[in-house]
């Protein structure tokens, strides 16, 4: 009997996954996160309001997207780019920068612990950005989360004594930008970030935020 080598075994075996998907929902594409479907299943529909009522709940102002925004599931705006006391400063000028609800809702998890260490503004570039995952300078063809309105990209943070710290030049000398990734790091409203300490080759000169989705995070307790 021949081997079937193992990259194809993978196939194999994620193939029914991938087509059919499970209980019936739109298939699971690779690299999107657990319960994530395209269009958004019922679940999903559920969970957005859930999501935009508890972003009111906690008071955080927010502005729904009416229009559909590629792959962004529950697309919304903050309006003054704030949740609570943690700014989110856009680096490519003012605009409108759509997320998912679940993105805000995570930073308003973490805004305490940031504030707490000092941060009052994460710099970014790109956040909503319909493309794929990025590697070693190559594009793959997994979908970034960053199409789906999960993840920003913080090139630089400011503190409350007016300290701007640039990823790129200060990562090293700077222990507060580790303090900051820390934070991200030890919550479960985020995956694990990625810096240039734990991966310098792609993430130099920036971190890759990326909120969980409610489904995704690991059980509590
Ligand atoms: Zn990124």
């Amino acid at each position: 009997m021949r081997l079937v080598p193992p990259p194809l075994r993978l196939v194999l075996v994620l193939l029914p996954t991938l087509l059919v998907g499970s209980g019936g929902d739109p298939p699971r594409l690779p690299n999107m996160p657990r319960g994530w479907t395209w269009p958004p299943s019922e679940t999903m529909r559920a969970a957005s309001e859930h999501c935009k009522a508890t972003l009111e709940q906690f008071g955080v102002a927010y502005e729904a997207v009416p229009e559909e925004v590629l792959k962004i599931s529950t697309p919304i705006v903050l309006p003054r780019l704030e949740v609570g006391a943690l700014r989110l400063h856009p680096l490519r000028g003012p605009g409108r920068y759509p997320m998912d609800c679940a993105l805000a809702l995570a930073f308003h998890q973490v805004e305490p612990a940031l504030r707490e260490q000092g941060v009052r503004s994460l710099r970014f570039r790109a956040m909503h950005d319909y493309r794929n995952v990025r590697k070693r300078g190559r594009t793959t063809s997994m979908l970034s989360r960053h199409a789906i309105g999960l993840a920003v990209d913080v090139f630089e943070v400011e503190f409350d004594d007016g300290t701007i710290a640039v990823v790129k030049r200060d990562f090293a000398r700077e222990p507060r930008l580790k303090a900051m990734v820390d934070v991200f790091a030890a919550s479960a409203a985020f995956r694990d970030p990625l810096s240039p300490a734990n991966d310098p080759k792609d993430h130099d000169d920036h971190v890759h935020l990326e909120a969980r989705l409610p489904l995704e995070r690991p059980p509590s307790g």
